[in-house]
Parts: C-alpha cells; sequence; structure tokens
C-alpha cells in the first residue's frame, strides 16, 4: 500500500523539509466534484466581489512575503531574493486580475432587423485543472489561478512533486482572503494518475493550463482532446539572444546575465544560446568571462549567493551530458568545470563557445547554468540561427538600430521579443510561444480570454402592449 504522503526535500542539502498528501484518482475526483460545486456560486458572484479577494489575495501575498520567500528557496533552491521577487510578481498577477474581472466587457453588435438586438458576453469557462512546474512554484500557480479566480472560473491545482508547499500555502492564502470553500482545490501526488483523472472525459473540467515539458504538454493535450477539454500549455523554450555591433555592450552583457542566470538557468524564458556578431565577440566575450567568474554558487538561505543547487543531481547529470555532447562534437569550454561526481547537486556557471547547430546545448533547454555561444556575420545568418529550433517561446536582441529593431520584430518566430529588454514577464502583457513552446497565453486581457468562452445573444425585442 502507497504512503499516504510523500516527502519534500530542500535540493541545497537534501533534507527533508516537509511532506504533502499522496492524493490518488479517487481524491483527484472528489476536489473535482468540490471544484463544481463551487463553480455555481462563484460564476454568479459580481466581478466586483471576485475582484475585492483578488486584492486580499495580492495584500496577503505582500503581507507573508518573508514566510512565502523561504518556503519557496528550501523547497526550489532558488536564491532568497528571487524568491522575494517572484512574491512580488505573484501578488502583481493577482492585483491586475482584479482589475481584468472588473472590465470583463461584452459587446453590442448592429443588427440586421430593426427589432432585433445581438450582444456577446464573457462566460467563465468552468472547473479548470491547473498544473504546474518547480522552477516558479508559487508564480506559475498565480499566475493561473489569478486568471481563472477573475473570469469565475474555479480550480483544482497540480503542482510539481519538488514543489508543493508554495501551491499549499497560495491555496491557504486564498482561503485566509474569503476565497469560499471549493473554488481553490489542490491536489498533490504522483503526476500520472493524478494527469488521467483531471482530464477523464466526461468529469467536470472544461480546460486545462498546464506549465512544464513539450513532451508532458503533447501527451495532456492529447488526453484532453477525447474530450475536447480547452487546453493552453506553456511549454520549453529555446531562446536565441542575439547582440549585434551596435549595441551598447555594458547594456547587453547585463541584461544577458539578467536572461540567463536567473533561478541558476532553469526557466522557460531563459537565453538559450548567445549568438554574437563577431565584429563584437572578444569585447563581449571579455565582459561576460569576468562577470560569470564572480557569480557566487551556494545554498539560495545564504546571503549573496547568485546561483542554487539545481532541482535535483538527476538535473545537474542531465545538464554535465548536454555539455560533454557538445564538447565532443567539437565546441570549447572557456570557462568551467563539470562536476566531479554523480550525486551533485551544484552546477557551477560555465561558458562553451563555438556551439553548432545539431547539438545538445544549441538544440535544447539547457536548464542549467550553462552558457552557449556561437557567432554571426550578417543579419540574415543571426535571423537564421535564431529560428533555427522547434521552439518559439521568446527571444531578445539587442541593437541601436531602429531598422534592426523593426526588422527582428517582424522576423523572429517567437511568441515574445525582448528588445534591449532582458526582463520581459508581468502580467501587463501576453505571456506565451508558438510551435512547440504551446499556444494560449498568460497576463493581460488576453490571458483573461483563455478562461472565457464567447456567448452570443441574438434577442427579438417583444414589447408587452
Ligand atoms: P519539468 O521538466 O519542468 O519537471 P514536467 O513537464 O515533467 O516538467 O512537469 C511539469 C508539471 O507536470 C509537474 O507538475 C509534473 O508533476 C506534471 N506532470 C508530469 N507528468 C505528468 C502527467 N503524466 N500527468 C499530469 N501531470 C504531469
Amino acid at each position: 500500500m502507497s504512503s499516504p504522503t510523500f516527502a519534500v526535500h530542500n535540493p541545497a542539502t537534501g533534507e527533508v523539509i516537509g511532506e504533502a498528501q499522496r492524493h490518488d484518482e479517487h481524491d483527484v475526483a472528489r476536489a473535482i466534484d468540490r471544484a463544481a460545486a463551487a463553480f455555481s456560486t462563484w460564476r454568479h458572484t459580481p466581478a466586483v466581489t471576485r475582484a475585492a479577494a483578488l486584492r486580499r489575495i495580492a495584500a496577503l501575498l505582500e503581507a507573508n512575503a518573508e514566510s512565502l520567500a523561504a518556503t519557496m528557496t528550501a523547497e526550489s533552491g532558488k536564491p532568497l531574493r528571487e524568491s522575494r521577487a517572484e512574491v512580488r510578481y505573484t501578488s502583481n498577477y493577482f492585483s491586475w486580475f482584479a482589475g481584468e474581472a472588473e472590465r470583463m466587457y461584452g459587446e453590442q453588435i448592429p443588427a440586421p432587423k430593426p427589432e432585433q438586438q445581438l450582444h456577446v458576453i464573457s462566460q467563465p469557462v468552468g472547473v479548470c485543472a491547473l498544473i504546474t512546474p518547480w522552477n516558479f512554484p508559487l508564480a506559475m500557480a498565480g499566475r493561473k489561478l489569478a486568471a481563472a479566480l477573475a473570469a469565475g472560473c474555479t480550480a483544482v491545482c497540480k503542482p510539481a512533486e519538488a514543489t508543493p508547499l508554495s501551491m499549499l500555502d497560495l491555496a491557504a492564502i486564498c482561503a485566509e482572503a474569503g476565497v469560499p470553500p471549493g473554488v481553490v482545490e489542490v491536489v498533490t501526488g504522483p503526476p500520472a494518475p493524478i494527469g488521467e483523472a483531471l482530464l477523464a472525459p466526461g468529469n467536470a473540467v472544461a480546460k486545462l493550463s498546464f506549465t512544464g515539458s513539450t513532451a508532458v504538454g503533447i501527451a495532456l493535450a492529447t488526453a484532453a482532446a477525447a474530450s475536447l477539454k480547452r487546453v493552453s500549455l506553456e511549454l520549453g523554450g529555446n531562446a536565441p539572444f542575439l547582440v549585434f555591433a551596435d549595441a551598447d555592450l555594458d547594456e547587453a552583457v547585463a541584461g544577458f546575465m539578467a536572461a540567463k542566470f536567473r533561478n541558476a538557468g532553469q526557466t522557460c524564458v531563459a537565453a538559450n544560446r548567445l549568438l554574437l556578431s563577431a565584429d563584437i565577440y572578444d569585447a563581449f566575450m571579455q565582459r561576460l568571462v569576468a562577470k560569470v567568474a564572480a557569480l557566487r554558487v551556494g545554498n539560495g538561505a545564504e546571503v549573496g549567493t547568485d546561483i542554487g543547487p539545481l532541482i535535483s543531481p538527476q538535473a545537474v547529470a542531465r545538464v554535465a551530458s548536454y555539455v560533454r555532447e557538445t564538447l565532443a562534437a567539437g565546441a570549447t569550454l572557456r570557462l568551467g568545470q563539470l562536476p566531479a561526481d554523480a550525486a551533485a547537486r551544484f552546477f557551477a556557471p560555465m561558458i562553451v563557445e563555438g556551439v553548432a547547430p545539431g547539438t545538445p546545448l544549441w538544440q535544447r533547454e539547457i536548464f542549467g547554468p550553462v552558457v552557449a555561444v556561437t557567432r554571426f556575420r550578417s543579419d540574415a545568418e543571426a535571423l537564421a540561427m535564431a529560428n533555427d529550433t522547434d521552439s518559439g517561446l521568446c527571444a531578445y536582441a539587442y541593437t541601436t538600430s531602429a531598422a534592426r529593431q523593426r526588422a527582428l520584430a517582424s522576423s523572429l518566430d517567437v511568441g515574445m521579443l525582448g528588445v534591449n529588454e532582458p526582463a520581459i514577464s508581468n502580467p501587463h502583457a501576453p505571456f506565451g510561444g508558438i510551435k512547440q513552446s504551446g499556444y494560449g497565453r498568460e497576463g493581460s486581457r488576453h490571458g483573461l480570454a483563455d478562461y472565457t468562452y464567447l456567448k452570443y445573444i441574438a434577442t427579438t425585442i417583444k414589447a408587452t402592449p
């Protein structure tokens, strides 16, 4: 018989820091039932009331920032200052979507007949299954939940096995903010049976929103298709970071450090491939090597840590294997050293030059603190290199040429582009990708629309005499 709970570990030390329930398919079915029952009330709760609850959640996140950040660092390994920033970022989504809830406008359409009225209203889709990864344990959950609740949906949330505690904290805050029972359900435990139960044809789940790997996203979308549940997918990325000869190099290096090393490189929008103009290659690399060599690796809970552990020793081994294969294909190691043993939890920042198309550091999402560098000689070559990937989440480009900025904006095959800007994600803007990075958007009015459907109503006016 399986244990009713499972342990949560600190990836920096391996020690057990907590536990979560090992829910099975029956628990999931009950959670869906509670969410469906709550939906019948929440959907009709006035938007201003839902908005007020979201604002209280935002305020409680801020008020509890220190303890939320400590838990997040303990279960995910990220530096404490990044955890604090993630609490603020999550809170911002609740504030933003509180406003969006109040602006869920409809439309009036000019009717073809004089006695007719045509109008369109936005309706909440229903119970949503929200499946989230370990790299942003609070933000990925909050970003989905804020939009779902604003729209009038209820949710069954499934956090990653490595990091369930932040999601449980968030659910407790929702309850404290007065969100009615059943509106936010959380299920934790082994992913495959929970995923199957969440997507079972005939259940009350109307929509899946998933953030995670492309392989799992495709499997879940396939399962959801059996009963036409709606799907939003935010999957892996392989962001190119382009630096042109006319860029401000100090800003470009600073931007790259921010886009590459947050959460030790374990982000879907991380700069995966650094593409440098041959004209500024040496100047850029000189600045970059100095900055990367100065990064401090350590326990995320310690002050001054820049790079925490990777999520697991398996993750360290996977990144090391990408580096080994790429070096074997002819790339060169400029900075860093591979971890000495298979049980390593930390991966020191590394720079690999001459990374060729087709090698793992070029093709795969690295999800670690490894800089993969290549040089280009023309704009056409830069663009071809940047688009040489199945992923289409985001790209970054540094250039002071307005013509280049325009050309890149129209020709890079991505859902998001940062031009002279490494921090692209905020609640005001639609976050999401194309190609194998998925579909659907989070944040902005488009993020709210993902949790609604349009209902069109044709009325023939019948006046009572
Ligand atoms: P990562 O590589 O970031 O761990 P995954 O796609 O494996 O990405 O995990 C993202 C989320 O998807 C986690 O919550 C994980 O538990 C969940 N997950 C993984 N496999 C399945 C599955 N078969 N069904 C449902 N959820 C799953």
